[in-house]
């Protein structure tokens, strides 16, 4: 597959993945995956819905008392690390399919998701065999332990944004930790996440340990988060339907974590190298099409810089090579789909009308061919913004940049913080003392100093506020994936209480 049309050229065909064999859907519905590069037909996908979802979770129940919970910690390990090779053997296939699914640069899946994906499951197949609990010192002859178990079968809702990716986050600690799961991957693009299904065979993992249920969210995924079967469901996706999930769990007062939107500020004080400031600006909103939960879409410009820097950045938007993603030069491929692009361009009429400057981008780029019924959109920035105006607040998911400029630190931090997501900050500057004193004032779940989206799998990512709740990735994401049992031990032999003879 050397180019976007070529991977969509005859539609691959996907069946679900149930207790380990490819099936189709109950209703035997199917539907279809665009490549958003050129509107063509990249895959025909069966349609999970709640019948499937049903077999699913009950296939994820049988794995979870049977085969999986006696293997060993090591074997679990081992299966994760063998998942991990096998990714990695295929990882050239894995990003080309991405792309043709996404969009997103073949640069992006090649160097960025494809490498993610490894590292999680190679990082959580270490931490299957230190997953200990604790002896606690407590009084009088009595011996008290904490067992730390598996919370027993998870339904995991993914995004589309980093497909294969997601699925990594998900799977990966669950799996560590000893759960089984039921991962429902987002309609727009289900392709890598069923390949993955194929590896997970080719692996060696039991039946039933992971079910892959494709399909929309308001039936397949409505019904996995509403299932009295579950014992936890992991969302990413956005902060409404992240409501519709918690309220779906908490019928059966099902364990959630969630990771949600965000409105990143991304702070450039006077004193920054503006070299490095502008290409974070970059970075910040563009990757990805802008399409990134934690993309630094409020832009904070001191005053001081503010033409200086926006007319380097300006310069650089209006560089960035937009095109045929599977183009190894092609820096932003089209949005995920027709919908994105809608909803992107309807914001800059909104931007106009609340009387910000649209000072780069805000419309369609002119691409030649079959690219001209992509989805794509210009890099895009609003200047002349305030923190209170829509684009300044609401998750616009693309490639577009609000900027605003401060003057003093405390009105800056007042403002950053004034937004209901907390998922993401960067600050840009030189000042030691500055950037942690901001590190500490700003309401989000990661700060980047001088950097912006740095992720590893062994660091902790997740948000604060409306961006939702519990860790992905290091150690903590373990802590939503178990649960602590205290068992206690009397040593005296004696009988206890009053009751005692
Ligand atoms: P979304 O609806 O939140 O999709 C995320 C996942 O949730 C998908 O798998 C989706 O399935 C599923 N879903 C949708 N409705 C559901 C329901 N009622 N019950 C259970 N699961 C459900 O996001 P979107 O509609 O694709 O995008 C809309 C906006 O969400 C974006 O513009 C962006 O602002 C935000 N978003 C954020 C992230 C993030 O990483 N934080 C990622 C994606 C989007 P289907 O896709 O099959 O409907
Ligand atoms: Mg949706």
């Amino acid at each position: 597959m050397s180019t976007a049309q070529q991977a969509s050229d005859t539609p691959r065909k996907y069946q679900l993945f149930i207790d380990g064999q490819w099936v189709d859907a109950e209703s035997g519905k199917t539907f279809e995956t665009p490549n958003p590069a050129t509107g063509a037909t990249l895959a025909e996908v069966a349609e999970a819905d709640k019948a499937d979802v049903d077999k699913a979770v009950a296939a994820a129940r049988r794995a979870f008392e049977g085969k999986w919970s006696k293997m060993s910690a090591r074997e679990r390990g081992r299966l994760l690390y063998k998942l991990a090779q096998l990714i990695e053997t295929k990882s050239r296939e894995l990003a080309a399919l991405e792309t043709a699914d996404n969009g997103k640069p073949i640069k992006e899946s090649s160097y960025i998701d494809l490498p993610g994906v490894v590292e999680n499951f190679e990082y959580f197949a270490g931490w299957a065999t230190k997953i200990e609990g604790e002896t606690i010192p407590v009084p009088g002859q009595m011996f008290n332990y904490t067992l730390r178990e598996p919370v027993g079968v998870c339904g995991q809702i993914i995004p589309w944004n980093f497909p294969l990716l997601m699925a990594a986050w998900k799977l990966a600690p669950a799996l560590a930790a000893g759960n089984t799961v039921v991962l429902k991957p987002a309609e727009q693009t289900p392709v890598t996440a069923l390949e993955l299904g194929h590896l997970i065979q080719e692996a060696g993992f039991p039946e039933g340990v992971v079910n892959i249920v494709p399909g929309y969210g308001e039936t397949a995924g409505a019904s996995l988060a509403a299932h009295p079967g579950i014992d936890k469901i992991a969302f990413t996706g956005s902060t409404e339907v992240g409501k519709l999930i918690a309220r779906a769990a908490a019928e059966n007062l099902t364990k959630v974590s969630l990771e949600l939107g965000g409105k990143a500020p991304n702070i450039v004080f006077a004193d920054a190298d503006l070299d490095q400031a502008v290409n974070g600006a970059m970075m910040g909103i563009f990757f990805n099409q802008g399409q990134v939960c934690c993309a630094g879409s409020r832009l904070f410009l001191d005053e001081r810089v503010k033409d200086e820097f926006l007319g380097r950045f300006k310069e650089r938007a209006e560089r960035v090579k937009v095109g045929d993603p599977m183009d190894t030069q092609t820096q932003m491929g089209p949005q995920v789909s027709a919908e994105q692009l809608t909803r992107i361009k309807s914001y800059v009429d909104i931007a106009r009308s609340e009387g910000a400057t649209v000072l780069a981008g805000g419309s369609t780029p002119e691409l030649e061919g079959d690219f001209k019924k992509g989805f794509f959109f210009s890099p895009t920035i609003f200047s002349e913004v305030e923190n209170k105006m829509r684009v300044a607040q609401e998750e616009i998911f693309g490639p577009v940049a609000s900027v605003i400029t401060f003057k003093d630190e405390d009105d800056l931090l007042r403002q950053a913080n004034e937004t209901i997501y907390g998922l993401s900050a960067g600050i840009w500057t030189r000042d030691i003392t500055r950037a942690h004193r901001f590190a500490k004032g700003i309401k989000a779940g990661v700060v980047w100093i001088n950097t912006f989206n740095m992720m590893n799998a062994a660091s902790p990512f997740g948000g604060y506020k409306q961006s939702g709740y519990g860790r992905e990735m290091g150690k903590h994401a373990l802590e939503m994936y178990t649960q602590v049992k205290s068992v206690w031990v009397d040593l005296s032999g004696r009988p206890i209480g009053w009751f005692g003879k």
